[in-house]
């Protein structure tokens, strides 16, 4: 492992990115609010050439800003959004003041993932005044990628689908580093389904369960067999499919009633070596094996992406070796993000970005030095794709 490379200079306080990064997180935009956030990148970008328009939905802001120059087409995306800071006495600063300390910037957003966006478009300006890219540029921006996400880049998505673009790589500014920049990129994320069961039985009196039919013990062997399950190996990338319960509820509050019915909540988050549809047809399975009446509803919030090491992965892990001397890990852990909403549309899809151990929480933040770093890989990255 060599040693960061020296010739990047330390951020100083008046530094584009920094004060990008520090108007971003003044904008209060908690899900689905935008806040301001993607007029103030546009007004950035369109001095660049880029054509901004807003694909809004459902009172969710999506930018889409493309400066088109033929195929390739390489999208940089990412969401103006931040969760909730939660309680204001437990944040050492308000955390919609960006306040520096002792070489780091908190603030909400300050790592998720308003400082992968301020990095972006300053990478994107330092590669304009090099050279004229020889391939088409976008930004795709939603505020909805921490709450429902349907109106976000889903949407956005979809009115480019039906347009016919179809961007031939896209990175995403999101948190994927660990401990220290560019210990790892993520090059997929696995897929997520859902369910809502309602298991029906008959309700009476715990003295007479004769009369009654008793929708937790019919439930219980259900859940046995479906939790020891064996879904599938994983593959080289990703680990095995998991099924987790996050909701059991049954009982009238009575110690003397066998409940009517049961509800149960489950989650799969599964990796390409099996389907929604396999997965769904398995369980349907074990639920007719074992209940005689039930609802199951079915949610499938996204499909497992997975970018196989390329012309892509091989620019993003050049770029971080480039700047911060790390051979990145290629991951692909975690939750769903809006990959899921780019690789239908055939791009291969990696994430890039700051230090997560921060995001969601209280006092979170970026390293300020960090910053510099993070933009420099942007801009060595855009210089090997475009
Ligand atoms: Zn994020």
């Amino acid at each position: 492992m060599s040693r960061p490379n020296p010739e990047i200079p330390s951020l100083p306080q008046a530094s584009p990115i920094l004060a990008l990064l520090r108007e971003l997180i003044t904008r209060r935009s908690l899900t689905p609010e935008d806040a301001g956030c993607c007029e103030l990148i546009a007004g950035r970008l369109q001095p660049l050439g880029f054509i901004c328009e807003y694909l809004n939905a459902g009172g969710v802001t999506n930018l889409w800003a493309v400066r088109d120059q033929g195929a390739p087409l390489v999208v940089l995306a990412g969401h103006t959004d931040v969760v909730p800071p939660g309680p204001r006495e437990r944040w050492n600063s308000d955390p919609f003041v960006p306040t520096l300390r002792d070489g780091w910037l908190y603030g909400r957003g300050a790592a998720d993932m308003k400082s992968g966006l301020a990095a972006m478009v300053c990478a994107t300006e330092r590669l304009l005044t090099r050279r004229e890219p020889r391939a088409s540029l976008a930004f795709l921006i939603t505020s909805d990628e921490e709450g429902h996400a349907r109106h976000g880049t889903r949407h956005a998505c979809e009115v480019l689908r039906a347009r016919g673009v179809q961007p031939q790589y896209a990175l995403i500014g999101e948190a994927s580093s660990l401990e220290r920049l560019g210990d790892r990129i993520v090059i997929g994320r696995r897929g997520s389904l859902g369910c809502d069961l309602r298991v029906f039985g008959k309700q009476g009196h715990v003295a007479y369960p004769q009369r009654a039919d008793n929708p937790i013990h019919r439930l219980a062997p259900m859940l046995t067999e479906l939790i020891a399950t064996h879904w599938d190996d994983g593959t080289e990338h990703f680990p095995p499919t998991s099924l987790q319960i996050s909701n059991f509820n049954a009982g009238t509050g009575a110690n003397n009633v066998i409940p009517g019915h049961a509800d149960l909540v489950f989650n799969f988050r599964y990796c390409p070596a099996s389907t929604a549809a396999s997965l769904r047809q398995r369980v349907d399975a074990v639920l007719d094996h074992h209940l005689a009446r039930y609802d199951a509803d079915w949610w499938h919030s996204g499909e497992p992406f997975y970018t196989a090491p390329g012309l892509l992965v091989g620019a993003a892990r050049g770029a971080v070796r480039a700047v911060t001397g790390l051979d990145p890990e290629l991951s692909t852990g975690g939750g769903t993000s809006d990959g899921r909403f780019l690789a239908p549309l055939g791009a291969q899809v990696i994430e890039v970005g700051p230090v997560n151990a921060s995001i969601h929480q209280v006092d979170e933040r970026i390293e300020i030095a960090d910053l510099e770093r993070l933009c420099e890989i942007y801009l060595h990255l855009l210089l090997t794709l475009v």
